[in-house]
Parts: C-alpha cells; structure tokens; sequence
C-alpha cells in the first residue's frame, strides 16, 4: 500500500530520529509530552514534532502550546484536523475524556498527517488514552509505535493488569473489587477510580481497550523512576504484572522545559518575604474544583493550622468556563483575616518554581502524578488529598516512599462528606512539625537527581528508546 513509511524510511538508521508525539488532552498529559518533547530534541540529538488537535479544551494548554513552539522552533507542530463526531452521546461526560475519544476517532487521520510532515517519521509515541487505535494506525505505517503513559508505573500496572483481573474475576460481569496487582501493590475498591465501577462510562471503556492493547506496542514510556516505584517498574518490566508486555522504559521525573515565563508571577515576591519552609503551597491541580462547602472547610482549615499558605483556588473544570471571582468563593473576611499570612490565587501559577522555592515547607496535593513527580524531584513533603481518578493510586505511592502523608479516610469525589477544617488543620499542623518526613523527601530528591543524571536508570532508559528510533525498532 502507498502508506507514506512504507519502503525507504528516511527517519530509519539516519543519525537524528525523527520521534512523532501524539498527546490526548488535558495539562496533565501536555506537561509531561511537553517535557519529553524538549528532552529528545535538546538532550538526546532528536527531531520532534507534536501533533496538536486545536481548539484545545483548555486555554491553559493553547497557551502552553504557544509557548512550546515559540521556545523551541525546532520542534514541529502538526495540526490535526478532528473529525467531526456528536458529541451529544456524551452529554455531561467529563470535556477530557470526550476529547480522548474525539481523537480516538480521528485516528485514521494520522496518516495523511505524517504524510505531509517534513522528513519521514522514525517512531510515533501516543498517549495511553489512545493507545488502543492508534497501534493498528502505526502498524499499517509500519512505523514503530510506543506508547507513553503519562502518570505512575503504579497505575500503569493497574491498568496492565486490569483486563486479566476482570476476565478472571468479574465472572463475565464488571464488578471491580480489591485489586491484588501482580508484584506491585492492591488496589483496594476504595481507590480504584471512579469511573472504573461504570463498565459503560467513556472512559471505561478506553481504559479497558488501551490496557488490552499494550502488548502490541513497540514499547512502553512511564514518567516515573525505579527508585521511587521499584516493585511497580520491576513487575512491569519482569512481566509480572502480565506477560508479553513490551519493553518498559521508565524515563522519570522528566525535567520541566524553561520556558521564558510571561506572567507576572506576582506571589514571588511575596514568597521571597517568608521564612525558609514556613509555606503550605496548596493546589488541586489544573483541572478540577472543589465542591463549595468542601472549599469552605479548606479555607477556615488553613486559617486554622495558622501556618502561611499560597493557595491557588479553582472554581470550574474549564478553565474557560471560570468565571468566579475570589471573593465570592471564600469571602470578603477570609480574604482580610489572612492578609500578609496567606495569599490566594485563581490564576495559573509557576508550580514548578513555587515547589523549588525555599519558603514552601509543604505542598497539599491531589497527587495528580506531575505534581507528584515535582514534589519528589523539589523534595517537598506532600500531603496527600487525591479527589478523583488516579490520584489515590498515587497517593500510595507518596505514602509509601515516604514522601509524604495521606489521610486515607478523607473522601473524595462520589463520596459523602466534607473534610472539616479542624482535620485539615490538624493534619497541616503534624505534617508541617514532622521531621521525619522532610528527611525522607529530601532523599526521594536526591534520588529522583540521580535517576536523570547522566548515567542514570531514567537517563540509560531515554538514550535506550532513542537508539531504538534510530535502528527503526
Ligand atoms: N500546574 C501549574 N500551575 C497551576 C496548575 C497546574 O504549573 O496553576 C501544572 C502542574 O505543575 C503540573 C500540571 O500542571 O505539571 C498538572 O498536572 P497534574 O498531573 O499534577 O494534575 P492534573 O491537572 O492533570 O489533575
Ligand atoms: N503556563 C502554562 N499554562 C498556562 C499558563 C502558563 O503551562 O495556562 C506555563 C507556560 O507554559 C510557561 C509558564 O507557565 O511554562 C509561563 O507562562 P506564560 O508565559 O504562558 O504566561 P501567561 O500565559 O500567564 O501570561
């Protein structure tokens, strides 16, 4: 067939592979593809290109984007057209996972896109919430496809694993219990993902089929460390998780791309004015609101533990959508009786450098995995607040290192019950004075340096799948 890679690739055996990326939605896939971009292309001798489905969902990632390109002109962008599909079906589905499936569905179009690109493309690396249809794409290009999952080697097991736990287990139904993963860890009920108890929710069903579709990869990325997850990388690599998989390449934490910052990063200032360690940064990540009440019990909790906080406060999924305002969300006396103490934001923040700021002491998380992995490469103990998806998984993996604490009994989303202030304040307070804690997250960063280091397992892993791009394989 006349497929633009078959016969000659030009991509093959030259010395700088030409590594096509293709994120699905949401910063929290964008940053690490972002990083992976600017670490092939600056560190590891590789031409780049992103393939971009606009509009984004969010304008934190149009804006993302722009800063990519502008930074880094040789990394190529690729615009993909999506097919038009009715979105109706998925009325009141989380605007993420309708995107996932929108370029689910435009994945044939990735065909005539290489086609049209530059020089001939050495390997494609796709989201794992593509996985599944963007595989047979790739095959029918011949053209070696990875695929990169973008949050902890602990999760990706679960996922590895979750086929074979529900042909086994489920009885033919879908009911999801405990989950004993294969050499890693059990995912209790409690903290499989929501969406996951649903066997006909949207993402459910991409779940299942990207987990199928792993072994037919060429190979698999993960944004963690062996040092940090050591059983979740060994039984993923070992096949003990399942067999067949391909070869995994733990290529964790990836370093943030310096982008020069155009915002005003007006809480710097105010962060240079504060004791060493004295700040709880606070931040639910770039694409959820806390329900009101729960935002209310934060609010007098932090308040309470009377420690200085930076609290970045989200009021809509879309960040498009978010139209209220500080004051209406917490109040007028909230905002004065923490003058000088506390400084609350509803604009996009430096994370990155907030949590390699001296003064942050503590960082309250939804341990969605970049924050994760940012914390662990700052040394900041976390506090561990997962609300939905993966981040209880997470949270696990923050517990279990050592790298912070986390309340397990605290609810989250679909569960009844608010957190109440005097337990926020209560656990801030025992995080903040626990040394223990602050030692053992500086030693997950020390540990987290070395694994990107020259020479280290993260770095040995990157230069592994760039000599495998190089040899078409
Ligand atoms: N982020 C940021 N500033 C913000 C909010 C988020 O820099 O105000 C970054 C954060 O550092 C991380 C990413 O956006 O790199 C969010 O990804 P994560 O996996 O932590 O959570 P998600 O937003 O996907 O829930
Ligand atoms: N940034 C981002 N998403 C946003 C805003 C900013 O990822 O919505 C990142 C951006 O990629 C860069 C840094 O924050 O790493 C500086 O922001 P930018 O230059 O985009 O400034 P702003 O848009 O706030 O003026």
């Amino acid at each position: 067939a006349a497929t633009p890679n078959s016969g000659d690739r030009a991509g093959r055996g030259s010395p700088r592979p030409h590594v096509v990326l293709l994120p699905s939605a949401g910063m929290g896939h964008l940053v690490p593809f972002t990083r992976l971009a600017t670490a092939l292309c600056s560190g590891h001798g590789c031409d780049v290109s992103v393939v971009t489905a606009l509009p984004t969902v969010s304008s934190a990632e149009a804006r993302h984007l722009a800063a990519l390109f502008a930074a880094f002109p040789a990394v190529r962008r690729l615009e993909l057209d999506l097919a038009s599909f009715d979105e109706s079906e998925f009325a009141g589905a989380d605007p993420f996972y309708v995107r996932y499936e929108a370029i689910r569905r435009s994945a044939s179009l990735i065909t005539p896109l290489l086609a049209g690109g530059a020089s001939a493309a050495s390997a494609l690396v796709a989201d794992i919430a593509l996985a599944s249809v963007v595989i047979p794409v790739a095959k029918e290009l011949r053209l070696p496809c990875y695929v990169f999952f973008t949050a902890s080697a602990t999760m990706f097991s679960f996922l590895a694993y979750l086929p074979t736990y529900l042909d086994a287990n489920a009885g033919g139904g879908h009911a999801i219990g405990d989950v004993d993963v294969p050499g890693v860890c059990c995912v209790p009920m409690s903290s499989v993902p929501q969406a996951l108890h649903d066997r006909y929710d949207i993402f459910t069903r991409q779940f299942i089929a990207n987990g199928r579709s792993l072994a037919n990869a060429d190979g698999l990325l993960v944004n963690a460390f062996d040092a940090l997850e050591p059983e979740a990388v060994a039984a993923l690599r070992q096949g003990t998780v399942v067999a067949g998989l391909p070869p995994v390449f733990a290529v964790g934490p990836l370093s943030p791309a310096t982008f020069p910052a155009k915002d005003s990063g007006s809480y710097f200032p105010w962060l240079d004015a504060q004791p060493a360690r004295s700040v709880v940064y606070v931040s639910f990540g770039s694409r959820k609101a806390l329900p009101r009440d729960q935002l209310s019990e934060l609010a007098a909790g932090l308040e309470a533990s009377g420690h200085r906080f930076l609290w970045v406060v989200k009021g809509a999924v879309v960040d498009r959508d978010d139209a209220s305002e500080i004051t209406e969300l917490l109040g007028e006396g909230f905002l004065q009786r923490i003058h000088g103490r506390g400084l609350v934001t509803m604009a996009w923040v430096r994370q990155e450098e907030v949590l390699n700021h001296p003064a942050v002491g503590l960082f309250i998380s939804h341990c969605g995995w970049n924050s994760v992995t940012e914390a662990a490469a700052s040394g900041v103990p976390v506090l561990a607040w997962p609300r939905f998806a993966d981040q209880r998984v997470n949270a696990g993996v923050v517990a279990r290192a050592g790298l912070g604490a986390w309340a397990e009994r605290w609810s989250w989303e679909g569960e009844d019950g608010v957190v109440s202030a005097e337990d926020v304040a209560g656990k801030v307070k025992s995080v903040m004075a626990d040394e223990a804690v602050r030692k053992t997250a500086a030693s997950v960063r020390e540990a987290s340096a070395r694994a990107v280091a020259a020479g280290g397992t993260s770095y040995r892993s990157l230069s592994e799948l760039v000599r495998r791009c190089r040899n078409g394989l």
